[in-house]
């Protein structure tokens, strides 16, 4: 496994991998890696011949006082982990690699970006979906991979891709999950062991809704209104939404037979999300 720190050597490495044909898959990631970003490698590694996966803590996707200077950094952990599972390159680029100085371009994708984890986090979308953009552009991958755990993060990347005819499959990977349902996230590791606890909440909260819905109640706000009682009751009471979605479209209306339930709560300091898709 080769690790890849500039624009030359990436651009070398992604030429070489062309020319010997078969698909590049891309899986972008901001390090700290568990099981949920293995999963995706895995996945690319099912339909690519050659797997790339970059390590990059975004400065642009994080809003004043959040968490930029804490996020874990674990490299040499992330390397081993890579190379176990037989990913082919990483690329590892330094601030000044993606954003070289004198940038003036954004992408925003708008009114996707401004609503649910972009209500609490003003510009976060829009450094994703920049970053996205650039890192799409430098790997010129045939597939890019993202988890259904960001779902937001994975519809918009889907609107961007296609608003922008970015040459470039996106596919999204199931959540993957601990045995209490807790999802698996790079910040679960900021928990104490009682909030480690109250957070496998958010995944029984889904739960319930789920199984209200197979029961015929359909009512989004009846609905809602049942996961927030789930969380309330195991102590998180500091909820940024609980909302029923359209699963395609991510609007209030819903056109498709089953929609999507998002959740983001704060456990203790930690700021949560998860997901699940409702069906009858
Ligand atoms: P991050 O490093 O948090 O930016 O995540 C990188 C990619 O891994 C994103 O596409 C996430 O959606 C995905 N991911 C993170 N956690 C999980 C999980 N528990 N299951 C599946 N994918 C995940």
């Amino acid at each position: 496994m080769i690790v890849l720190e500039d624009r030359k050597s990436l651009n070398d490495w992604v030429e070489q991998s062309r020319l010997r044909g078969g698909k590049v898959g891309f899986i972008p990631t901001m390090g700290a890696l568990h099981e949920g970003h293995l999963s995706l490698v895995r996945e690319a590694r099912k339909s690519c011949s050659q797997t790339i996966v970059s390590i990059f803590v975004n400065p642009t996707q994080f809003g004043p006082g959040e968490d930029f200077d804490q996020y874990p950094r674990t490299f040499v952990e992330d390397k081993a982990l890579l190379e176990d599972i037989s990913c082919d390159a990483i690329f590892l680029p330094s601030p000044e690699v993606i954003y070289p100085p004198g940038g003036q371009t954004f992408i925003t994708v708008e009114p996707l970006a401004s609503q649910l984890c972009g209500a609490s986090r003003p510009g976060h979308f829009q450094g994703v979906a920049t970053v996205v953009t650039i890192l799409l552009n430098l790997v010129r991958p045939h597939a890019a991979y993202f988890g259904v755990k960001d779902y937001q993060q994975l519809t918009l990347i889907k609107q961007m891709v296609r608003d922008l005819a970015l040459a470039v499959e996106v596919v999204g990977v199931p959540i993957v999950r601990e045995k209490d349902g807790l999802a698996l996230s790079s910040r679960n590791r900021y928990l104490t062991t009682e909030e480690r606890k109250q957070a496998a909440a958010l995944y029984k909260a889904l739960c319930t809704a789920k199984s209200l819905y197979k029961d015929g109640e359909l009512r989004a706000k009846e609905l809602e209104q049942a996961a927030r009682g789930v969380l309330l009751e195991s102590g998180i009471e500091q909820i940024d939404y609980v909302e029923v979605r359209d699963k395609e479209k991510l609007t209030s209306e819903l056109t498709a037979d089953d929609p999507v339930m998002l959740i983001a709560a704060r456990v203790g300091k930690t700021r949560l999300i998860d997901n699940m898709v409702l069906s009858t």
